[in-house]
């Protein structure tokens, strides 16, 4: 059984983007910008928000948070997207998920310039990746795809099942491995019988939000398991939605939480950030 390090790729993913930076600051340009809109109290979010604030700082990005009260209205959050989709200081924007409730989170989403979309979530970003168009793609299922290319591990002709299926998570998930030529089965909350499905898949790949979903007799020998699943524990401890010791002894392949998936999602926004950088600046050095 080999483990899936994502820790070790990212960290040689933003080594790498901080080399790219450091270049364009010795020829005296502009360096990449995020933008990251963090609306309300939600602990998760803040720790999330401050992993890639931490994350800009090591690459060398500008970073400009804004931090908003949970009361704040649809019009502020609107009118603070517009002036980051405005600002040239910014390549890329991106809003904490979840909003509150009372916040319409599909405008929210629409209301970002598709060429700033480094999370890939605008529908139009999310259309052309369907169709296997150049788009940004969602940074946890692109990581994903790095690092099953990492270990040499081509979804092609594999059987993959997808279980969970948000639109941030599990459908582009599907898409791009659907764009690899694997055949894919998607499961969710009202599958009937997901162990049919797990079961007999060549690949798993799981991100549901539930402790311990899958278990060992649920994959078959040798197949490859990927977890995106993030749970905490009372005790403060980390783990994903697979039953690692059990599942680990019977597959070929696994990703280990933390350590797996979830450093690898903060290394592919860098890289959407500094993609959309590259795209924006050539396209104003051509106007
Ligand atoms: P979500 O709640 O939006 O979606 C969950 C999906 O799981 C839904 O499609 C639902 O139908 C399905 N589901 C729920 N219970 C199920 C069950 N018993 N069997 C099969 N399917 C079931 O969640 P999300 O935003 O997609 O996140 C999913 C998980 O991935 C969470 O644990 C989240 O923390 C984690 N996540 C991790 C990263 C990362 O960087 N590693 C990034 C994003 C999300």
């Amino acid at each position: 059984m080999t483990i899936l390090d994502g820790k070790a790729l990212s960290e040689k993913i933003v080594d790498e983007i901080s080399t790219q930076v450091k270049r364009l600051k010795a020829q005296g340009r502009r360096v990449p910008g995020l933008g990251v809109v963090l609306v309300g109290d939600d602990p998760a979010s803040h720790t999330y928000v401050k992993m890639k604030e931490k994350t800009c700082q090591r690459v060398g990005f500008l970073s400009k948070v804004v931090r908003l009260q949970e009361n704040t209205t649809q019009k502020e959050l609107l009118n603070t997207v517009r002036a980051m989709n405005e600002d040239d200081t910014i390549d890329g924007i991106l809003v904490q998920l979840p909003l509150p409730p009372h916040l319409d989170t599909t405008e929210i989403l629409e209301s970002i310039n598709p060429s700033k979309d480094v999370d890939g979530f605008h529908p139009y970003n999310f259309g052309r990746l369907v169709q296997g168009l150049e788009s940004f793609v969602p940074c946890t299922p692109l990581g994903v795809i790095e690092l099953l290319k990492e270990y040499g591990i081509d979804p092609k002709g594999l059987d993959c099942c997808v279980v969970g299926a948000s639109n941030i998570v599990g459908k582009p998930m599907a898409a791009l491995l659907l764009n690899s030529f694997a055949t894919v089965d998607v499961c969710h909350i009202y599958t009937k019988d997901l162990k049919r499905h797990t079961l007999c898949a060549d690949m798993v790949i799981v991100g549901v939000g539930k402790k311990g979903l899958i278990k060992e007799d649920m994959v078959k020998e040798g197949a490859i398991v990927v977890d995106i699943g993030i749970n905490k524990l009372s005790n403060g401890k980390i783990v994903g939605d697979v039953d690692f010791d059990n599942v680990s002894k019977k597959c070929s392949y696994i990703t280990p939480v933390p350590g797996g998936v979830g450093p690898m999602t903060i290394a592919m926004l860098m890289k959407n950030t500094l993609k959309a950088y590259y795209n924006l600046t050539r396209s104003k050095d051509t106007v």
